[in-house]
């Protein structure tokens, strides 16, 4: 079974800024997600996935 959505690591209170466009994210709704290994494990967030695939063209060089 596959399950896109990985840890949430951020401490409470602090809120999901989609790294795409800066909106906050409702973290009791899915969000899509990616990990990227640097500096050991990052999860970046996303308030959709079209968010997600623009970041990932645009970083993606
Ligand atoms: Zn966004």
């Amino acid at each position: 079974m596959a399950n896109e959505c990985a840890e949430d690591t951020t401490p409470p209170g602090s809120p999901r800024i989609c790294t795409s466009c800066s909106a906050t994210i409702d973290r009791t709704e899915w969000f899509p997600v990616v990990a990227v290994p640097e500096e050991g494990y990052r999860i970046y967030a996303f308030c959709d996935e079209t968010c997600r695939e623009r970041w990932q063209r645009e970083t993606d060089t």
